[in-house]
């Protein structure tokens, strides 16, 4: 295990008070150091722009208007950055600011740009703090919370664990704060709907991100085939003994193998339609190395051109697969139900036999 994402919260930065908490900041980059001299690559996500941007205005009553938490990010942002620069360099490690939106990670040429930069900072032993480019996400382009965004992250550099620190020691069986016998969950070999349910209110409401974020973010990472820890951030020198393999947090195992570039590309790509399948199909696909053929495709939703990416949904609505599709939708909407065999007469060419080849499809567990 070399390469690791670690996503520090609002909650763990200030230590639970509305300032960003120096001697905290620096017990976590010491670790980072520690971890980096050892030979790991680490990748840091780190909230605490708008924080930040507080402390420095000293604590203006703004409202929550967008343009009011943009501005708290514009000014906070550097403040953040200059911290970890100064922290660092007692360690006499360079930092890097890398700020992505959603749509850095959707489109595939900036996609590509993201992870060569990434890619090149970490050869050269820099580390990059990554955070959302909250001054110019509008709704459509952002991701919202870093929770998901250390998970696209971790999936871009390919990494082999993403560790998000948090307010609490993990993910709980019920609510820690309202139920004394709430137990932690040590071991999620599978995110099931039954997990979201237990989070949903969870966490507390300093960063964006509460304990369904933090699912979600590991459900990405799993079907990246990428491992999950999620633990306190205020236990001592939690982030070194966890990377020993100290039994801290709740481990959320990868649920796929690691796949190539290309398909984890798919899996954090925004998908553009929707493509409901037949039981038959489902199967098929959920089995794994089959295509996706025209026969078992019943309903077809969104307008989309060839190339697009496409989410697969059984009859029931559970997302299944990603992938680029050989046909736009208009020509789809032609050959849905029908064999394979018949498209060049129904539509006076073909683009193949599948409407997404195996090749360009990542099968969601
Ligand atoms: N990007 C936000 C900030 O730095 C934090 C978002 C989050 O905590 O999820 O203030």
């Amino acid at each position: 295990m070399k390469r690791i994402v670690v996503k520090l919260g609002s909650s763990v930065l200030t230590r639970g008070t509305l300032r960003l908490n120096r001697q905290r900041m620096l017990e976590l980059v010491q670790q980072i150091a520690a971890l980096q001299e050892r030979g790991y690559e680490i990748v840091v996500v780190s909230s605490g722009a708008q924080t930040a941007g507080r402390e420095q205005l000293d604590f203006p009553d703004l409202g929550k208007s967008v343009p009011a938490k943009q501005m708290l990010s514009a000014v906070g942002q550097s403040h953040l950055m200059r911290l970890y620069k100064d922290l660092f360099d007692i360690f006499e490690v360079v930092v890097a600011q890398i700020l992505l939106t959603r749509d850095d990670l959707s489109h595939r040429t900036r996609y590509l740009n993201a992870r060569d930069t990434l890619r090149t900072l970490i050869e050269h032993r820099i580390i990059p703090i990554v955070n959302e480019n909250d001054t110019i996400a509008t709704d459509e382009i952002r991701v919202g919370d870093n929770d998901n965004l250390s998970a696209f992250v971790a999936s871009v550099v390919d990494a082999d664990l993403l560790v998000m620190l948090t307010d609490q020691p993990g993910i709980f069986t019920d609510d820690p704060r309202k139920n004394p016998g709430a137990a932690l969950i040590q071991n999620i070999s599978e995110i099931s709907e039954e997990l979201f349910d237990l989070a949903g209110g969870a966490g507390s409401d300093m960063g964006t991100g509460g304990m369904i974020t933090k699912l979600q973010a590991a459900r990405i990472a799993s079907r990246s085939g990428i491992k999950t820890i999620i633990a306190s951030g205020s236990e001592d020198e939690a982030l070194i003994r966890l990377v020993d393999g100290e039994e801290i947090g709740t481990h959320i195992e990868a649920s796929a193998i690691r796949s190539d570039s290309r398909k984890r590309w798919l899996l954090t790509d925004r998908t553009q339609g929707l493509l409901k399948v037949d039981e038959g199909a489902a199967k098929v696909l959920m089995q794994g190395g089959a295509s996706l053929l025209p026969v078992g495709i019943r309903v077809i939703e969104g307008e989309f051109e060839r190339g697009a990416t496409l989410a697969v949904v059984t009859p029931d609505g559970r997302e299944i697969a990603h992938g680029l599709s050989n046909y736009g939708s208009e020509d789809l909407r032609k050959l849905c139900g029908k064999k394979s065999g018949e498209i060049a007469e129904i539509l006076g060419y073909s683009f193949g036999d599948a409407v997404l080849h195996r090749n360009n499809m990542v099968v969601l567990k």
